[in-house]
């Protein structure tokens, strides 16, 4: 067995970009700043999987140098993480993420995300949220935070 960990940030953005999580567009709330549609969820998830293959980070296979990946589905890049740790001999196991925010709540929208994140990865998925009690920069609504932990059998 295999266990990785992933962590990602983002601030919010300025403009009206849409705020994705786990591929969930979620109305009404201020989008993430990022080359990619800054899906913190999508990223942190593929961070553990390609920590757990032993196959770097996503800053390698994904470059935010890249104009391949402006904009780009961050569900899509998932998918492409989870056919790389497959080709490296790989099963995930499941996969436990903890996202960190002021807002949006994450409840509303826990179930969706948790289905997306099982059909990217096909394991179990499992999504909480969590506020920051107002501490720090996330406490002080200015992004968010995603933290994911995999676990890979061969
Ligand atoms: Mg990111």
């Amino acid at each position: 067995m295999r266990i990785g960990q992933g962590f990602d940030i983002h601030r919010f953005a300025d403009d009206d970009r849409p705020l994705v999580l786990a591929g969930v567009r979620i109305a009404g709330e201020r989008g993430l700043l990022g080359h990619s549609d800054a899906d913190a969820v999508a990223h942190a998830v593929s961070d553990a999987l390609l920590g757990a293959a032993g196959l770097g980070d996503i800053g390698q296979h994904f470059p935010d140098t890249d104009p391949t990946w402006k904009g780009a589905d961050s569900m899509a890049i998932l998918r492409e993480v989870v056919s790389k740790v497959r080709e490296a001999g790989w099963k995930v196991a499941n996969v436990d993420v903890n996202v960190i925010c002021e807002r949006p709540k994450i409840a509303p929208h826990r179930n969706t995300m948790q289905q997306n994140l099982v059909d990217a990865v096909g394991a179990p998925v499992n999504v909480k949220g969590r506020r920051a009690e107002g501490l720090g920069s996330i406490g002080r609504v200015e992004g968010i935070a995603c933290m994911a932990v995999a676990l890979l059998i061969p």
